[in-house]
């Protein structure tokens, strides 16, 4: 399934993608797609687009301190050629991993509401179902771990997020939960390098 550019399935988030191009002429704006190598076992699943990051690059977790704090263990982890994702011509490759959004637009203030994230769904849902078997799913934040329960068409109250948690999704995958590597989350040290790190040395575990 394409990821339409010109998806209106949101209206708030549709008129607000305008707003950003007339505030920032040069900035992506559009729906951002999924990255990475077409045939994965690491889906890396966030919230959506942060505005002078993935919004003005069009690619996920580039530009920002989120992406800066992401690409550093993808490096160390062997799943980027770079340390760092800043710009979508800056030849960083993924390796065996494809990172998405729950919600592929901007949403004002870093929150989309409940019919945004449902209507995005069924972009997240081709995604998933798209991974090979024997895939993990990282979920970063409570909002993408519930996109993919929904996704995967699990109860949510069977499924709850805690960092860290693992689930094992019959037949297919391993889900991995951690905080969202956002500025706030790391300057607040919610989620500290220590943490993150034991999320990736979990998913080496699982993937070899
Ligand atoms: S958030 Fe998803 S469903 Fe909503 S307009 Fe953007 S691409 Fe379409």
């Amino acid at each position: 399934m394409i990821l339409p550019q010109d998806c209106r399935l949101c209206p708030r988030l549709v008129a607000f993608r305008y707003m950003q191009r007339t505030n920032h002429p040069g900035y992506h704006s559009k729906p951002v797609n999924i990255f990475g190598a077409d045939i994965a076992h690491l889906l890396i699943i966030g919230l959506a687009p942060g505005l002078h990051g993935a919004n003005a690059t069009g690619r996920p977790f580039t530009g920002d301190e989120s992406g800066d704090f992401l690409f550093k263990f993808l490096y160390r982890y062997g799943f980027a050629t770079k340390p760092a994702s800043r710009s979508i011509d800056d030849g960083t490759r993924l390796l065996d991993c494809r990172i998405t959004n729950a919600v592929k637009c901007l949403p004002p203030k870093n929150k989309p509401i409940a019919s945004e994230i449902n209507n995005c769904n069924r972009f997240l849902e081709y995604e998933i179902k798209s991974m090979p078997t024997g895939s993990v799913l990282l979920a970063l934040g409570t909002i993408a771990h519930r996109a993919i329960i929904k996704a995967l068409g699990l109860r949510q109250s069977g499924h709850p997020f805690y960092h860290q948690v693992e689930y094992t999704i019959a037949p297919s995958y391993k889900l991995i939960d951690s905080f969202h590597p956002s500025r706030y989350m790391v300057q607040t040290k919610k989620l500290t390098p220590e943490m993150f790190e034991e999320v990736f040395i979990r998913i080496r575990r699982f993937l070899g």
